[in-house]
């Protein structure tokens, strides 16, 4: 079967320039949503705790739940408000006024405030309501913080939305006081804009994608040196030569010019693959050619060798679909087995 490699010196080193960059390894949340966008939640998590951060961020509460024994705390992003409930170390964010009313007495939450994205968060001119329902219903707040829509491209936007975000963060500071409140924690950043913010100055940034290794920014920014932690390999089922002229897999998309070796290797569209179509240069890590469209289950490759990586970057196949890395690596089947190395 198909195997998961993960690099627990990668990681080490991504988490250091990370801390660097948040001035220690307690100001990283680790975004660990979505099955740690496919590294797998429960062996990342447990590894970037070993390295050292205290706090984790994930999509729902059975994620948190799964993890919780490794982190000071949790916050959970998109749970719903039926959903809530008191916890010492998980906190849920809330999304929009109508979900804070839902909040049970002693449960902890992060107050998502729209700043300017305007794809949830309550809006700035909620804030002193929110603070008299929080103050009356015995609610505890751990945080308040916001998502930046263009924090990886190049343009005023990102400037425009930080002003926003520091009004908001004044004003929340005097409904703190007020209101009798400790003030909250902030957090604004996730990887692009922790890693081209300047001074960092916040509580924590939330950091998914530069943890696994990636920076999907234009090259303006420069380069951080993140290394890609995460490695798929397959086995090899079967060998033969091709002939001159034969055709390879279903629509025999792939023509041998030569006679050449082709292998079919045990991974495929059912693991979580983008469906490439063969009419490509798409190559292995090693640079063996895929020959042809993939299958559901395996895929035909110019090599010989026992077990193939098939990327050790993301970006390659990104490149060649036409999206982002994130959805190279989220996709990719909790059921594949993944370690550290
Ligand atoms: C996914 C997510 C992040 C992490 O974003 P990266 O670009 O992967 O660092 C941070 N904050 C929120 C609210 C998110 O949904």
């Amino acid at each position: 079967m198909a195997h998961i490699r993960l690099s627990t010196n990668n990681l080490r080193s991504n988490l250091e320039i990370l801390a660097k960059k948040a001035g220690g390894y307690e100001r990283i949340a680790a975004v660990l949503k979505d099955n740690a966008y496919g590294h797998g939640l429960f062996i990342f998590a447990k590894q970037t705790a070993n390295q050292g951060v205290l706090h984790a961020v994930t999509r729902d509460a059975k994620e948190a739940l799964e993890i919780e024994a490794f982190f000071a705390d949790i916050i959970v992003l998109s749970e719903h408000k039926e959903n809530f409930f008191a916890h010492p170390n998980i906190i849920f964010a809330v999304n929009e006024f109508d979900a804070l009313k839902s909040v049970p007495r002693g449960a902890k939450i992060a107050l998502k405030i729209d700043s300017g994205m305007h794809r949830n968060g309550l809006n700035p001119k909620e804030l002193d309501a929110a603070f008299d329902t929080i103050k009356q219903n015995g609610v505890i707040l751990h945080s308040v913080f916001t998502h930046y829509r263009a924090a990886d491209e190049t343009g005023s936007c990102f400037f425009w939305q930080r002003e926003n975000w520091h009004a908001i963060k004044s004003r929340v500071i005097e409904l703190a006081k007020k209101h009798s409140i400790n003030k909250p924690f902030f957090h604004s950043c996730n990887s692009a804009a922790l890693l081209r913010c300047g001074e960092f100055d916040e509580d924590f940034a939330r950091v998914g994608i530069a943890m696994y290794g990636y920076c999907d920014m234009s090259e303006a920014f420069g380069h951080f040196g993140l290394k890609p932690v995460l490695e798929l390999f397959a086995k090899r089922i079967s060998t033969r030569v091709l002939k001159n002229g034969e055709c390879v897999g279903y629509g025999g998309k792939f023509t041998a010019k030569e006679e050449m070796i082709s292998s079919l290797y045990d991974v495929g569209y059912s693991d979580g693959l983008m469906r490439y179509g063969g009419c490509g240069e798409l190559s292995t890590s090693n640079g063996s050619l895929i020959l042809g469209r993939m299958s559901m289950d395996s895929m035909s490759v110019n090599s010989e060798e026992k077990e193939i990586s098939i990327f050790n970057d993301a970006a390659v196949w990104a490149k060649e679909f036409n999206t982002i890395s994130y959805d190279i690596l989220v996709k990719l089947n909790a059921k594949i087995p993944r370690f550290f190395v």
